[in-house]
């Protein structure tokens, strides 16, 4: 599959590499803070960096994975593109400040309605609130997934429940996703129009950029666990490396 990708790509490099973060660049851990990039991984990052834009989003927060890059030159988008940097740009969406006032309500009343529940892990986020429960038992898991919709329903239209893996996401309900802050990235980079670019990816959330992806660009889909829109798939975070490092090599060819 790693050949057909850079067949697909015509023996060049892709102008930008969008990549998501958790399962994609780093294995998904049972607590998001586990989640670690080699000192050898961020050197391949920073040399890929140097001849294309490098650009990951991930529905951490902005600060919590830039942080975890430590790569400096690469295009950061946290909370799934809704805060963007790229070099000394900052890009907020605007309609962040408001849902976010909402969430500590949130949070307060899904606490409230459970009680105490073994395994539950809330992240704070600038723009969203992330209930984790990947250390819950199964049964705590449901209680966990209805007191979080309970909490957010009187809120419809300012905030909405996102589902991700192991995680239940209360985010803006803005129409906003991984494909906008693609377009947004390549806007502040002043890249708009070019092509091909390579997005890879494991998440739900990718595919509404792997969607917004043109004809003559290449969409990968990491692991099995669900369907997708991408026509190429990676069957892990190792064959995610082994893609890049070819990346690398060929620019020396
Ligand atoms: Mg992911």
């Amino acid at each position: 599959m790693i050949a057909d990708i850079l067949g697909r790509l015509g023996g060049k490099p892709p102008v930008a590499l969008f990549l998501d973060f958790d399962g994609t660049l780093v294995p998904i851990r049972p607590r998001p803070d586990q989640a670690r990039l080699s000192p050898s991984r961020r050197r391949a990052l920073r040399g890929l960096s140097r001849t294309m834009l490098v650009a990951v989003v991930s529905g951490r927060s902005l600060a919590d994975l830039r942080r975890r890059l430590a790569v400096p030159g690469l295009a950061c988008a946290g909370s799934h593109g809704l805060e963007i940097r790229f070099r000394r740009r900052r890009w907020l969406h605007p309609g962040c400040r408001n849902a976010a006032r909402l969430l500590p309500g949130v949070e307060r009343t899904v606490r409230a309605r459970l009680g105490p529940v073994p395994g539950l892990l809330v992240e704070r986020k600038p723009c969203s609130s992330a209930f984790h429960f990947r250390m819950a038992t199964p049964g705590g898991r449901r209680r966990i997934g209805r007191a979080v919709r309970a909490a957010v329903e009187p809120l419809r239209g300012v905030l909405a429940p996102a589902p991700g893996k192991m995680v239940l996401e209360v985010r803006p309900a803005l129409p906003w996703n991984k494909g906008d802050a693609v377009r947004e990235i390549l806007a502040l980079a002043g890249m708009q129009g070019r092509h091909p670019l390579l997005y890879i990816g494991d998440d739900r959330t990718d595919e509404d950029a792997f969607r917004a992806m043109g004809p003559d660009d290449v969409a990968v889909h990491v692991g099995r666990n669900h369907a997708t829109c991408a026509r190429y798939r990676l069957g892990s975070v190792a064959e995610v490396w082994e893609l890049l490092a070819r990346l690398q090599g060929r620019k020396k060819d």
